[in-house]
């Protein structure tokens, strides 16, 4: 099992048919990305790469991305990508980590030679291109025979606790979940396509294989990143596009919509399927997306751990508002998808009954083989089969899981457990409230305090008072903010989620 034979079954098949854009220019054929990636993966193996060996991936959104995604595959070798936001230092930790040996890096990442490679190559010069020339018979190259459970991407977690870890994402991994998306998440037809605007080097870039396997189109913006008008215009001179945006994005699209005063029409000849996830998607955000953009959205959840799969909220449930329960439903994140089991468990994982709060587990052929040669940080994550996500949540009658938060967001005050999330749900209900996030301090009488850090509505005026009256109404009192701090924007990582390590560490910067 070798995910390189997806692409060469289209290559094969439909050589002619137009697969990866740049913007609105042609950059490769089926056929074509065959004969590059064949090119590549030849040079690889005649320089001496072996199967099982690692490439470092640190660059921007790019065309490359892609050709250089299969031709490693098809020599065999593990997949390192990396986020772009890195430092340079912080990428040498993984370079050294996963031992990588070559690594392919947009120049202005990495203007000097990263410590620990044998060859850095950038994608913009004339060496990348040799590297990449085509062959004339790109199947005369055999693709590396692979077992199910070899490695393809090493993924390196975000390390918000410490040193990041590689997640060990086998072809078996990636081929699930790329079939699960037709079931789960949507139908791709050969005349779709898929726009990269999230970072490739996350769920975003791994959404390419099911767009692989249907012979779509693939479409990486000129800007490399999400700016709203350009997505839009893509969309309407490609023919309507799907993408995959974290609720942060989901809702710049939303607020581009409605300044630039889009009818639902023409976002729909924009977009097809707008896949979102990666964090939490607030009530009042998807209510406000579905009424602006029309029923085009569809929920996922998974981690690094068991990639793009665990559950998912479909299009059909997201507009089902007749439903007794819609409310619950959307602020849940669906049903489990196909290929898993999910179950909710306690400290010392012993399952939980429906309504009871617990840790989320996740089992199925999504499920990462284990981390990187850290054999105890596997121990604790993989028990059974079973993947301890960290995250917090419940599960309904109806299959539905709702996630509270990840167990370290979780705030303990006066020794009432208080979920973060039910707090900003309601703080987003207030007009005015543009974002919000909500993390506990440290308190020496109730050990921790509840904090929101709140960005405003342009022109709009909020106060403590006025937050505080909105809670009181609403919430029991030991839940709401003893304290509100405003803020111009949240920080946040290169993957839209808010980083509430960092407005803790602000916190703590402030109370010492
Ligand atoms: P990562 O491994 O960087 O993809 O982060 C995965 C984490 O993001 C999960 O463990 C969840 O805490 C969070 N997450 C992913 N999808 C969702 C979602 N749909 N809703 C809420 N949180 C999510």
């Amino acid at each position: 099992m070798n995910l390189a034979h997806l692409l060469l079954r289209h290559a094969r098949l439909t050589p002619e048919r137009a697969a990866i854009f740049h913007g609105t220019s042609l950059c490769a054929t089926y056929g074509q990305w065959a004969e590059r990636s064949a090119g590549l993966a030849l040079r690889l193996r005649q320089a001496g790469l072996l199967p099982g060996e690692r490439i470092l991936l640190f660059l921007h959104n790019h065309p490359r991305y892609l050709e250089l995604l299969w031709a490693c595959w098809w020599a065999g070798l593990v997949v390192v990508p990396v986020n772009a936001k890195l430092h340079p230092r912080e990428v040498e930790w993984i370079v050294e980590n996963a031992q990588a040996r070559w690594g392919f890096v947009s120049a202005e990442l990495a203007p000097e030679p990263l410590i620990g490679l044998e060859r850095q190559i950038d994608i913009q010069s004339a060496e990348c291109d040799a590297l990449l020339a085509p062959l004339a018979d790109a199947f005369s190259v055999a693709v590396s025979e692979r077992a199910p459970d070899d490695v393809a991407w090493l993924f390196y977690t975000s390390g918000t606790t410490g040193r990041p870890k590689g997640v060990m994402i086998t072809h078996r991994n990636l081929m699930t979940m790329g079939l699960t998306y037709f079931i789960d998440v949507d139908p791709v037809g050969a005349g779709d396509a898929i726009v990269y605007g999230a970072p490739m080097s996350h769920g975003a870039g791994i959404y390419a294989i099911p767009h692989v396997m249907a012979g779509a189109r693939h479409v990486v913006p000129l800007s490399g990143g999400v700016d709203a008008a350009e997505l839009f215009e893509l969309g309407w001179q490609m023919g309507a596009l799907t993408t995959f945006a974290a609720p942060t994005i989901v809702k710049r699209l939303v607020d581009h919509v409605e300044q630039a005063q889009i009818g639902v029409g023409a976002v729909a000849r924009a977009f097809k399927t707008i896949v979102y996830g990666g964090a939490p998607m607030y009530v009042a955000d998807i209510e406000r997306a579905l009424r602006l953009m029309g029923p085009r959205f569809v929920q996922i959840y998974g981690q690094g751990e068991t990639p793009m799969v665990a559950t998912a909220l479909s299009r059909q449930q997201l507009g089902d508002t007749a439903h007794p329960r819609y409310l619950a439903r959307i602020a849940s994140v669906g049903v489990a998808q196909t290929p898993v089991q999910l179950r909710i468990a306690d400290a010392q994982g012993c399952e939980l009954g429906l309504g009871e709060i617990g840790e989320v587990l996740v089992k199925g052929d999504s499920v990462m083989a284990g981390y990187w040669r850290n054999p105890e940080a596997t121990a604790a994550a993989l028990r059974e089969g079973w993947l301890f996500t960290g995250d917090v949540g419940c599960l309904d009658a109806d299959g539905f899981l709702t996630l509270k938060d990840r167990s370290k967001d979780l705030i303990i005050s006066g020794g009432s457990n208080i979920y973060p999330r039910e707090v900003e749900e309601l703080l987003l209900t207030l007009p005015g409230v543009a974002e919000v996030a909500v993390v506990g301090a440290p308190d020496p009488e109730w050990g921790e305090l509840v904090v929101a850090f709140v960005v405003a509505k342009p022109g709009a005026l909020l106060s403590p008072e006025l937050l505080d009256q909105h809670c009181l109404a609403q919430m029991a009192r030991f839940k709401r903010p003893k304290r509100y701090l405003f803020l111009s924007e949240l920080p946040k990582n290169n993957y839209g989620k808010v980083l509430k390590t960092v407005l803790r560490e602000r916190l703590a910067a402030d109370l010492a």
